[in-house]
């Protein structure tokens, strides 16, 4: 399929080369904002600026709920969106060649937990060997490098795409999906998009998607030297907890049903992952809300799902002694999302297939992902082929999160090359 001469192939490929101490020193600037949820302005003001210094047509935005409330791929907010800023650099050519193309990455990364667990700080990149580490590096500050310097390589070796390019830096990702959402209802499409998450060189086939809810459970305070007659909200939640376990059984013994996730031991993971209740050491606590995440198969209605959860917790409830009459609420705060699989066949995965393997000398291996990625917005909602394709890392969502050095400059000469046969080249005006 690539019909790119040899010699135009290999420009490319150095061209990657000659810039690549640039480009990892951009992804630990990257690293450096702590662009958590509520957090992301400065970095995509970074990013912009970045963008705007090559010459890319910008769109800057902050996401309105109002604008997206209505679109079936919307997910509940439980925060403020001040700084849920979206970028999008966009490339025009001076005649369109070849198929356009969305480059994608989010800007948001969890919180770091503990700070004192982490061998260095996280938001002050450091390299070991072939090891890039902070929080984010993995995911996906390399991969939102990596799409620019991509491009880059392409300009560098005098050419530019023959076809529309969009470059996005969306928020969200780790929450809601919301940024990708609010991007595809602002117009943004393309005949393929790629977004480099760190998923180890290989090219995403299915994922699940993802559920948030709060559950909150009233108690009845009182003095511990009386305990017995009030309610302890912590005990009621911790039944609820265990309940939940269950809960995951049940989810997990479907999984014959859906082929892609039968060979995983644990498809669906329900995690606790915040907790909160109580307020002084000798009252009976008289709340207690905690925060869970589920994944969903793909396939399966979000809403649906979360009727479902809402009947457990509630069923579970009316086997309680205090709480049978005093029934949680359950609060959906966040992901509401389907999991989608990538319809195999697309011209846009042959492509990736064949690049991948020109660069790496080894055949594209495909995963399934138990984690939520924004490709579900592309494949549900826009009918485009996304592929989730990005570098190798560890501990993604851990401690020590990290990023391997030499995957990162693989997959870059990956992305350049896909670019130059999905786009067509022309020379830079
Ligand atoms: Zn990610």
């Amino acid at each position: 399929m690539p019909t790119l001469p040899i010699e135009l192939r290999d420009a490319i490929l150095q061209s990657v080369d000659a810039a690549f101490e640039a480009q990892l020193q951009f992804t630990e600037a990257l690293v450096r904002f702590p662009s958590t949820r509520g957090q992301e302005g400065t970095c995509q003001d970074f990013l912009f600026e970045a963008y705007r210094k090559r010459g890319y047509s910008l769109d800057r935005w902050r996401i309105e709920a109002d604008d997206i409330a209505n679109h079936p791929g919307f997910s509940p907010i439980g925060h403020d969106y001040d700084q849920a800023i979206n970028v999008v650099a966009t490339h025009r050519p001076r005649q369109q060649i070849g198929r356009s193309l969305i480059l994608n990455g989010h800007v948001d990364v969890v919180p770091t937990g503990p700070k004192t667990l982490w061998d260095a700080p996280p938001f002050e990149p450091h390299r070991d060997g072939d090891w890039l580490y902070g929080r984010g590096a993995g995911d996906m500050k390399a991969g939102l490098a990596a799409n620019l310097f991509a491009l880059d390589a392409l300009s560098r070796a005098g050419f530019q795409p023959a076809a529309p390019v969009y470059v996005q830096s969306v928020t969200e990702e780790e929450c809601t999906g919301n940024g990708a959402l609010s991007a595809l209802v602002r117009g943004y499409q393309a005949d393929a998009a790629i977004i480099p998450e760190p998923v180890g060189e290989a090219l995403v086939r299915a994922n699940v998607g993802v559920i948030w809810f709060r559950v909150h459970v009233r108690g009845y305070p009182v003095h511990v030297a009386s305990a017995s007659s009030g309610a302890n909200a912590i005990d009621a939640a911790a039944y609820l907890m265990q309940a939940l376990k269950t809960f995951e059984a049940e989810r997990n013994a479907k999984k014959s049903e859906f082929p892609r996730f039968a060979e995983f031991e644990k498809p669906i993971n329900v995690n606790v992952g915040k907790i909160e209740g109580g307020d002084w050491a000798s009252s009976v606590p008289a709340w207690c809300s905690f925060d869970v995440r589920t994944g969903i198969y793909p396939g399966e209605d979000a809403k649906e799902q979360a009727r479902v959860i809402e009947d457990f917790l509630q069923r579970a409830a009316g086997q309680h002694p205090f709480l049978s009459n005093n029934p949680p609420e359950v609060e959906f705060n966040g992901f509401l999302t389907e999991g989608y699989e990538l319809k195999p066949g697309s011209d846009a995965e042959a492509l990736l297939a064949t690049v991948h393997e020109s660069v790496l000398q080894t055949a594209l291996p495909e995963i399934t992902s138990l984690a939520y990625l924004d490709a579900r917005v592309f494949a549900l909602y826009a009918d485009t082929p996304c592929l989730v394709y990005g570098p190798n890392s560890d501990n993604i969502h851990g401690f020590n999160e990290r990023v391997s050095i030499e995957s990162i400059r693989r997959i870059t000469k990956t992305l350049a090359l896909f670019t130059a046969n999905w786009c067509g080249l022309e020379s830079v005006s």
